[in-house]
């Protein structure tokens, strides 16, 4: 009782499938080459602007070299042996900031380190926040940092792009978490680097053990009221950094790793 089917009306349809199919592949192909075409552009934009920033730090910052800054050029190239870090630059820029970062794509990565710091951290603290850095460096954040913040803003459905969004946030953070850990090697004083963090969070204020501690309480109380707005930051809240480091430097893992760090640090004396 079918026979009254029209005698197209099959052959449409395997022409309509073939067809949906057929823009399903091309529109699929022409996303691919899209985000391949951006991830290229990303690429070039990422070597453009690390070659721009290392200009413009040359004019303003000091290179650190055995001349110009003997006992700085001194606990840099003791840290990077005793955490076995490759071949970096150091670099102190001028502004009164209480911050440090690197950047670079190809080697040697270059570390940059505000003058600021040098008013507030003792020589532990300073080396805890080198660590850090070089930390950074080692486990390749520093350049994947450059390339993948970039892929971050792929064009993509307004989801996606939160999606994106958050999860870079959380794979920057996890950075921090590692690379604090290389700072606690460095100095070898989970002390220190708590109060580095401390002088960091209240702009060098609280230095004595006292007002750490006050800060420190401050800092929690704070924090604890703010867990949201650690979702939209690169970096952890202090509080979760410091207890996320004591917990490290309170386990074996930590040992292990702190018993080699003192086996090249005694291996250069
Ligand atoms: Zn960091």
């Amino acid at each position: 009782m079918t026979d009254y089917r029209y005698p197209n009306e099959r052959l449409i349809l395997v022409v309509t499938v073939l067809l949906v199919l057929g823009v399903i592949a091309f529109t699929s192909v022409a996303t691919l080459c899209g985000s391949l075409l951006f991830v290229a552009a990303m690429l070039l934009l990422a070597l453009f602007l690390n070659w721009l920033h290392h200009s413009a730090l040359i004019r303003q910052a000091t290179p650190v070299t055995p001349q110009t800054m003997p006992q700085l050029d001194a606990l840099v190239r003791e840290t990077a042996a005793w955490l076995s870090v490759g071949n970096t630059v150091t670099y102190v820029a001028p502004a009164p900031v209480l911050n440090a970062y690197t950047f670079g794509l190809g080697g040697p990565k270059a570390i940059v380190l505000y003058a600021g710091l040098f008013s507030i951290m003792d020589r532990d603290e300073l080396q805890f926040i080198l660590g850090h850095e070089m930390g950074h460096v080692q486990l390749g954040h520093t350049w994947l940092n450059s390339l993948l913040g970039g892929m971050a803003g792929i064009p993509s459905p307004f989801g996606a792009a939160v999606i994106l969004y958050f999860a870079f946030r959380w794979w920057n953070r996890a950075c921090e978490f590692s690379a604090d850990r290389a700072g606690l090697l460095a100095c070898g004083n989970v002390n220190k680097a708590v109060s580095a963090l401390v002088k960091l969070a209240t702009g060098g204020a609280a230095r004595s053990a006292v007002s750490q501690q006050y800060a420190l309480a401050q800092l929690e109380k704070q924090d604890g009221d703010n867990q949201l707005g650690e979702l939209l930051s690169t970096h952890p809240l202090i509080a979760t950094r410091i207890q996320h480091l004591c917990r490290y430097a309170a386990s074996d893992e930590y040992r292990r790793l702190q018993a080699r760090v003192n086996q090249n640090r005694s291996d250069r004396v």
